[in-house]
């Protein structure tokens, strides 16, 4: 049986001057709910079929361009070529746009996973993949991926996809192309990192600025929507410190509820975009946001 791709994986959302646009990566499909720290697996089913989702879960992975005053700034990189098959489609989809590799001005990324960061470097050659591009990441992402004490208390696996693929995804840049910050910050105009670690010691989300409207993409503040809204505590494996995680979900989960923030995510179902609303049945859920039919240049309708 063939398989079609169904979603073309680029869609675009004015925020005020910031064009937005979520590009999709790809996907991953689990096999089991392994990948929570979590040993309740009826609840967490539970909380997919409440909203009718497929369990266990299949991930959307996601990055966002954001463009305005003459930048192109990716927010995330992909996956390059380390999450297999259903993944690594970022560099197709900015042809897609007419954007080349050299057009990109500004990396942020919210944390060095292999989903976020692996694009940042050609697997075969070391060379950039995006040659002029300056990389903003928190400094404790250099810090710990670099540590080899950290590095010698992991399993192989986390040696080898982590420390290892983060190493040599982000080095061809430390040569004066990464601008680091160890606070909340503006690092460029309008869009401010603010530092939520715990999934890793320097995860970052970024705060878009505009007239009318604020928009946080959050990278992996939550990997599955439905179970990690309706239970801000339950972790993923896939997390440095998951009770430091919880507690940075808490914090931003609350702050886009009383600010009202328009919210883009990684993880969740692209495009991505949508509201967080205190829950009834859960503590949180997330209201996803209609998709805009057309859309020119500075109005989506
Ligand atoms: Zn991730």
């Amino acid at each position: 049986m063939s398989t079609f791709r169904q979603i073309p994986g680029i869609y675009h959302r004015q925020v005020g001057h910031f064009l937005v646009t979520a590009l999709c990566d790809g996907y991953m499909a689990y096999e089991n709910f392994d990948i929570f720290r979590d040993d309740d697996h009826d609840k967490l089913a539970a909380c997919l079929r409440a909203e009718t989702r497929v369990t266990p879960p299949v991930i959307s992975i996601n990055a966002f361009l954001v463009r305005y005053d003459g930048r192109a700034i990716l927010v995330d990189c992909g996956s390059g070529d380390i999450m297999g098959p259903t993944c690594g489609r970022l560099l197709d989809l900015l042809k897609c746009l007419g954007l080349n590799p050299q057009d990109i001005t500004d990396i942020l990324l919210t944390h060095i996973h292999p989903d976020h960061s692996n694009g940042l470097t050609d697997p075969k050659t070391g060379d950039k993949n995006f040659p002029n591009a300056l990389v903003h990441v928190h400094q404790e992402e250099i810090r710990h991926w670099f540590n080899d004490e950290a590095k010698a208390q992991a399993t192989e696996r986390q040696k080898r996809v982590y420390f290892d693929a983060g190493r040599f995804q982000i080095s061809p840049y430390l040569n004066g192309s990464v601008q680091t910050f160890d606070r909340e910050s503006k690092v460029l105009p309008g869009i401010t990192a603010l530092p939520s670690t715990g999934h890793t010691p320097g995860h970052s989300c970024y705060i878009l600025r505009a007239e009318d409207e604020t928009l946080i993409i959050w990278g992996d503040t939550v990997h599955v929507p439905e179970v990690q809204l309706a239970y801000p505590d339950v972790g993923m494996i896939f997390d440095t410190d998951t009770p430091a995680a919880a507690r940075s979900r808490r914090m931003i989960l609350q702050r886009c509820v009383v600010e009202n923030i328009l919210v883009g995510g990684m993880h969740n179902h692209f495009p991505g975009f949508g509201r967080i609303r205190q829950g009834t049945a859960g503590e949180y859920r997330f209201i996803a946001e209609q998709w805009y039919h057309a859309f020119h240049h500075g109005q989506s309708v």
